[in-house]
């Protein structure tokens, strides 16, 4: 039997809701990975991605698997065994990076930071005086395991004024805070497309400067992955290259990924920041009138992940299922030392709209144990902040 899946409505820490037109997109016919129409699409598809990055490098391209991909992608291309790389640790995603680099055979030097809190970067400036061998800064802009954003723009100064190059995670800030490649000076910048881009899950937007594209030319050792060397995917993604064949790009899914950053462009980045925002003060009213408790200070909260405390005694887990059976809805869990102590409310990408902050917080009103009294305050609350 064919499968159907059911109808949800997509609150956690991605994927998101995916757009009809992006899912008409993934639809039309498959065509050759060297056709001159699809080769054509390739182009356009780096265009957009220059415009959603904010950037004029030239190294800029949609690596064929998911977000964790493109974050190994910047790793084994730029860490050549022996070398030292520090790593801003404030969740789960720093602790991954760490862990790729050291298998590329570099050192990785995590500096911790409180789950919830940002990439200190005055810990970073320190590790960096301690450690004038490293040779790379890695931190992740949006820790999708906590909601805490971290500041790009001074840890990749701090990078390049050490003569270290930048490795920046922007799976989950890409379309829904500001992302400013260029402004930043960030070397090496990875995404994803399942999160605020709003596409389907499975591709990894990066980018590389002129300085981090000129350390992969000239690396003493070939990176340790093939799929992902970079030097042999640019002879089918690269400017005036020969297209020749590397792997068979997933066509289908890279008109889903041009279709939703056409739609980024249609609404402009300001303005889909702003509505990222305004959602989030909305959801963050009502939330706070059922009386629920963010884990990320104000001026450091993703609006795209809402970490809020499990209020003591409720089985988070039930109130999750019962979110996902009776509601089709689906928010996210904790992770870590997180783990059965947050739910993660995504508003991603297209997620971000009134309609679903006020189905979230009505559906929890109905599911957590107490929330009675709250419940009409809680819903007005929500619809009560500015829709424009
Ligand atoms: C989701 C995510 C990733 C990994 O992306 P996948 O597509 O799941 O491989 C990496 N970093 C951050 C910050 C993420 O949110």
């Amino acid at each position: 039997m064919s499968f159907h899946p059911p109808q949800r409505t997509l609150m956690g820490p991605g994927p998101s809701d995916v757009s009809p037109r992006v899912l008409a997109a993934l639809g039309r016919p498959t065509i050759g990975h060297l056709d001159p129409a699809f080769i054509e699409l390739m182009d356009e598809i780096k265009v957009l991605l220059k415009f959603a990055f904010r950037t004029t490098n030239e190294l800029t391209l949609p690596v064929s698997a998911p977000g964790s991909a493109g974050m190994e992608t910047c790793v084994v291309n730029l860490v050549e065994p022996g070398d030292s790389a520090i790593v801003g640790c404030n969740g789960v995603f720093g602790h991954r990076l760490c862990e790729m680099i050291r298998r590329a055979g570099g050192t990785a030097i995590a500096v911790e930071d409180a789950w919830g809190e940002p990439v200190d970067p005055n810990k970073i400036e320190d590790a960096l005086k301690r450690h004038p061998e490293a040779s790379l800064v890695a931190f992740v802009h949006a820790e999708t395991s906590t909601g805490a954003r971290s500041d790009a723009a001074v840890l990749c100064a701090l990078a390049a004024e050490h003569d270290c190059l930048s490795i920046v995670d922007t799976v989950t800030s890409l379309g829904g805070i500001e992302v400013d490649v260029d402004a930043w000076g960030a070397d090496a910048v990875y995404s994803g497309t399942q999160k605020c881009l709003s596409c389907v899950p499975g591709l990894s937007p990066v980018t590389f400067s002129e300085r981090a594209a000129e350390r992969i030319r000239s690396r003493e050792t070939p990176p340790v992955s093939w799929f992902l060397d970079l030097n042999l995917v640019l002879g089918y993604w690269g400017s005036g290259a020969r297209r020749a064949y590397h792997h068979t790009a997933p066509v289908n899914s890279l008109y889903a990924l041009h279709e939703a950053l056409l739609i980024l462009k249609e609404e402009g980045l300001e303005a889909a920041w702003q509505r990222h925002a305004r959602e989030h003060r909305a959801l963050a009213a009502g939330l706070e009138a059922l009386g629920l408790q963010f884990v990320v200070a104000p001026e450091w909260r993703l609006p795209q992940l809402n970490a809020v405390r499990v209020p003591a005694g409720v089985d988070e887990a039930a109130v999750r299922a019962r979110l996902l059976r009776e509601h089709d809805l689906e928010i996210g869990a904790g992770l870590g030392p997180l783990a059965g102590q947050v739910w993660r409310i995504g508003l991603m990408g297209n997620t971000a709209r009134r309609r679903n902050v006020l189905r979230c917080v009505s559906a929890l009103c109905a599911e957590l144990p107490g929330a009675g009294d709250a419940a009409a305050s809680a819903v007005a609350a929500a619809s009560g902040v500015a829709r424009d």
